[in-house]
């Protein structure tokens, strides 16, 4: 297959912004596509070359990117930093300088005696060079880079290239996100009403989208519906929903759950196969390396040979023997000097779940056989223990053990359906979960995840730096980023210096196609970054598209009195705070300041 067909598509794709459309367009280039190659043409139209857990990060700088296009294009780097600074975007500047430069090149090597098609670049020989490229490490290891971009170039058309270096700098944001590709693998190949259901499924299960194309596309859905968990293949994770008051909480879950505490550190999922243990992180990247004392210790105190569990790996203090917060355990996560930091800030990991062991998945049986099978298979030990639970059936209860968890050191507590039917929703999140937090007890007080989307620039002290940011809430219906706030305070001048300087790193000429916003900010920024912040409360607003409207013709909803509160490196921008999650907290407030008023 061409590369040159993918270039289309990816043309056709970045000139709408329409879902449906996107999805059509998907599964043309699937009628395209041969079998052997719809792994790798699903991982290059999401922007990588493999599936997430994989960490092939192809490593290339935009400074090393001008000295490849330099050098394919015999321009010097100044020319085309030049051409860089006016466009943006270094696809387009490629793009333009081969468009110029491809009459004569083409001719060259037709006199070679070779013809253009011999020589054409094929999809398995640019997602083999850039695996290539992601694997070249160590001495000299960038130049080698930047001569095997160069041979790709020497062969693309100007479109091609153009695309080669957006994805090389994982910047292709095509907008296609997994659930469009499920949405039009399901279309385009199958017939069953439940398909998108099943292909959903084996996709929280192996967290590779690729992985799963390729085996409906061989050997349709029932071999799809036939895959099973594997140890060493990450589960996407479940998550919890949220609810201001006790009453609401035990209501919810039938007047009886499960409470534990919420541990305040990084979130894993252990794998044991025999002697092996890979550590996932929330966004399914393979922190192994990170945490070698967990490693070990996991391996001693797993019992059965092959397991998938979860817990929360927090900082501890062996003095006070307490609970250290987030931002410890963030300062030890680092790829050099592991070891002296893993002496500095030592951890303990606090097990609440358990998704298979030896054979037997457990994803779909009751939370309580879970954690029973969990509390089986794990010997306590120094660093490993199983997180603090109480079963609760009224709100004095409930309060009591939330007490004991904040003077632990925790954020709040979770409560757990214990229900027959409390299955572990992989990728999903849901009532079988619910949070509570300490500031819960005022609603609207509560943090959130929000994505930057843009920024604005400072004044006064604050010139040349990003003063202000605007937010944006996710909505995974439509699959695009909505704004809720402008974000300005909360952070130190310190702060913004480092949020400017990563920020700019992410800049897009143009309004991103996933964002929605009325307002113009003076930079555009790919969704990527995901802060936490607070609020005063949740009003409407006709400036902001958050849950446009839904309370009222012509307006979304907007957080007041934004604070920045922390980074949150652990999570990817479709882990942000949803629109629904918006429109319930915003109706809760509603509701809460009703009452007061009675
Ligand atoms: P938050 O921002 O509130 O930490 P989140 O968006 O990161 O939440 P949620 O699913 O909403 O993730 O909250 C659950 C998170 O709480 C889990 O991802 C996990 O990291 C953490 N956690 C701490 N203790 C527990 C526990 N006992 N059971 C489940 N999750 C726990």
């Amino acid at each position: 297959m061409r590369y040159a067909i993918l270039a289309e598509i990816y043309r056709k794709l970045d000139a709408t912004q329409k879902r449906l459309e996107m999805i059509d367009i998907l599964i043309e280039l699937f009628d395209k596509t041969e079998l052997e190659n719809i792994r790798i043409v699903i991982y290059l139209t999401s922007g990588k070359i493999g599936a997430d857990f994989e960490d092939l990060d192809i490593g290339i700088a935009e400074k090393m990117v001008i000295k490849a296009i330099a050098k394919a294009v015999g321009k010097s780097e100044e020319i085309v930093t030049a051409l860089f600074a006016k466009k943006g975007d270094l696809g387009e500047v490629v793009e333009a300088f081969k468009a110029k430069s491809t009459q004569q090149g083409l001719e060259a090597f037709l006199t070679d005696g070779k013809t253009a098609a011999e020589e054409s670049l094929t999809v398995r020989e640019v997602w083999e060079t850039l695996n290539k490229i992601a694997n070249l490490e160590g001495k000299g290891s960038a130049a080698k880079k930047i001569n095997t971009l160069v041979g790709l170039y020497a062969k693309a058309t100007p479109l091609e290239a153009k695309y080669i270096t957006r994805t090389v700098l994982s910047q292709l944001r095509l907008g296609v996100r997994d659930l469009t590709i499920i949405e039009a693998l399901a279309r385009k190949y199958c017939t069953e009403k439940d398909a998108r259901k099943v292909i959903e499924h084996a996709y929280n299960v192996t967290s590779d989208i690729g992985f799963v194309g390729e085996i409906l596309a061989r050997k349709g859905l029932e071999a799809v519906r036939q895959i099973k968990i594997q140890v060493g293949r990450p589960i996407r994770m479940m998550a919890a929903q949220r609810l201001p008051s006790t009453e609401e909480i035990l209501e919810k879950l039938g007047g009886k759950c499960a409470l534990e505490f919420k541990y305040d550190g990084e979130r894993v999922q252990a794998h044991k196969n025999g002697d092996k243990i890979t550590l996932f992180s929330r966004n399914l990247n393979d922190i192994s390396t990170m945490y070698p004392d967990v490693r070990d210790a996991l391996k001693a105190s797993i019992t059965a040979s092959k397991a998938i569990v979860e817990g929360e790996i927090v900082a501890w203090d062996p003095q006070a023997e307490r609970l250290r917060p987030f931002q410890i355990l963030m300062s030890r996560k680092r790829k050099y000097d592991i070891s002296e930091m893993k002496e500095k800030i030592p951890v303990k990991v606090f097990l609440f779940d358990l998704l298979f062991v030896d054979g037997d998945n457990y994803l779909l049986k009751a939370y309580p056989q879970r954690r029973t099978k969990l509390e089986e298979i794990i010997k306590e030990e120094e660093i490993i223990t199983l997180a603090s639970q109480e079963i609760v059936t009224n709100a004095s209860e409930f309060e009591a053990f939330f007490e004991t968890a904040i003077e632990s050191g925790c954020e709040g507590v979770m409560a757990k359906d214990i229900r027959e039917t409390a299955i572990y929703q992989a990728g999903n999140r849901g009532f079988l979960w619910i949070k509570h937090k300490f500031d819960y007890s005022s609603a609207f007080a509560d943090s959130y995840d929000f994505v930057v989307v843009g920024g604005f620039y400072g004044k006064g002290r604050r010139k040349g730096m990003l003063g202000t940011l605007l937010m944006a809430a996710y909505n995974p219906e439509k699959e695009i980023f909505e704004t809720v706030c402008k974000l300005g305070s909360g952070f130190s001048d310190e702060d913004l210096a480092k949020i400017t300087k990563e920020l700019m790193a992410l800049r897009t000429p143009e309004k991103p196609k996933e964002v929605a916003s009325k307002l113009e900010a003076d930079v555009w920024f790919y969704p990527t970054k995901v802060f936490e912040i607070r609020g005063a409360d949740l009003s409407t607003s006709p400036v902001h598209t958050c849950a446009l409207n839904e309370i009222k013709e012509d307006m979304g909803i907007a957080i007041r009195f934004p604070r920045f509160i922390r980074f949150r490196e652990d999570k990817k921008p479709e882990f942000a705070t949803t629109t629904k999650e918006i429109i319930d907290a915003y109706k809760e407030q509603r509701l809460l300041k009703k009452e007061k008023k009675n």
